[in-house]
């Protein structure tokens, strides 16, 4: 008898895989528990992809999102060279640790907490990790101590998840100038910050800026994110991604948003507003909120450990979000 968990790597068989936040499919549940926008795409967008579902299905797409990446060098003002669609930006990520870290030997770089999914790609990798915490205020830590500014990635989620937490640009830039490995931004939640840092990735030949079409632009489903950064990198992640990583209806849909900035400017000002609402009424009723600048708040829950307020809130059809580690064990994410 073949024993089939001896056909798997050692390395694999070994993996703790990425938890996503549920999708349970309850009627009447209110979910807020993976930062999706709630507003639907703008009217355009949905007839776009409508529009799109017939014979032609049978058509491979555009291998590289041409058309997509030519809009988006246009609305980011620099060439589609500079840029590469991914089937979401977690995949463009992904992409990023098999490009430019040397398994074994290569550091994948982050802060804790930000986005879980990074230790799980270097580990899929063989990579090494360096999880450098943030301070109590989930903002930058010194660098002198800890951070290490030869390894091979680093990425950085800003503004921050799940503290919410934005940084300045110049505190980046500092960052990235003191950085002989490669910098990824991660601005998934960008669209609800202060500042932007697409700039550093056309300014600084070693800084790559990720953004994603699915929490701002309300196209979680459709899976398609970019990366902007100089034409070498560009390049080589071309090289090693799949024939079509990005999807036809994908491709479509992310073109029409494009054409419909002023419908998501105007939604991203309510998400705002409610974040900001949210987090007086919770701080009113005892809640320690963070300053937020995403589409979601972290939040201290008084009384009850976060955990009961979790199963507490379920059984109400209120879904947050919790996760089990030291530095946010306190906090609910919403
Ligand atoms: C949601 C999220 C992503 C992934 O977005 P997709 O484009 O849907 O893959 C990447 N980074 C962070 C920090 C996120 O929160």
């Amino acid at each position: 008898m073949k024993d089939p968990r001896l056909m798997v790597r050692p390395l694999v068989r070994q993996l703790r895989a990425y938890v996503p936040g549920e999708q349970p499919k309850v009627k009447g549940l209110i979910k807020l528990n993976t930062n999706e926008n709630p507003f639907p795409p703008a009217p355009k967008v949905l007839a776009a992809i409508r529009a799109a579902v017939d014979g032609r299905l049978r058509l491979y797409p555009n291998p590289t999102g041409q058309a997509l990446r030519a809009k988006l060098a246009g609305f980011h003002g620099c060439k589609p060279e500079n840029i590469i669609v991914g089937n979401g930006s977690d995949e463009l990520l992904a992409l990023a640790t098999r490009a430019f870290v040397e398994p074994e030997t290569g550091t994948v770089q982050f802060f804790t907490p930000s986005y879980s999914l990074y230790p799980v790609l270097a580990a899929m990798h063989g990579a090494r990790t360096n999880a450098v915490p943030l301070k109590d205020d989930f903002c930058l830590p010194c660098l002198e101590a800890g951070w290490d500014r030869e390894a091979a990635l680093s990425f950085v989620t800003t503004p921050n998840a799940p503290s919410g937490r934005g940084y300045a640009n110049a505190e980046l830039d500092g960052l990235c100038l003191r950085q002989r490995g490669l910098v990824l931004l991660d601005e998934a939640y960008v669209d609800f910050a202060n500042e932007n840092a697409l700039g550093l990735a056309l300014k600084h030949p070693h800084v790559l800026v990720a953004r994603t079409f699915s929490k701002a632009y309300s196209l979680c489903a459709l899976r398609v994110g970019y990366l902007v950064g100089h034409p070498e990198l560009i390049a080589a992640l071309q090289k090693i991604r799949e024939s079509y990583n990005v999807n036809g209806l994908g491709q479509i849909g992310a073109q029409a948003t494009l054409a419909s900035l002023p419908y998501y400017r105007l939604n991203f000002r309510r998400i705002i507003a409610t974040r900001e609402w949210l987090t007086q009424a919770l701080a009113g009723l005892g809640f320690q909120v963070w300053p937020s600048q995403t589409n979601f708040i972290l939040t201290r829950p008084p009384v009850f450990p976060a955990k009961h307020w979790l199963e507490k809130l379920r059984q109400r059809k209120i879904l947050v979000r919790w996760f089990d580690s030291p530095e946010v064990r306190p906090y609910l994410r919403m």
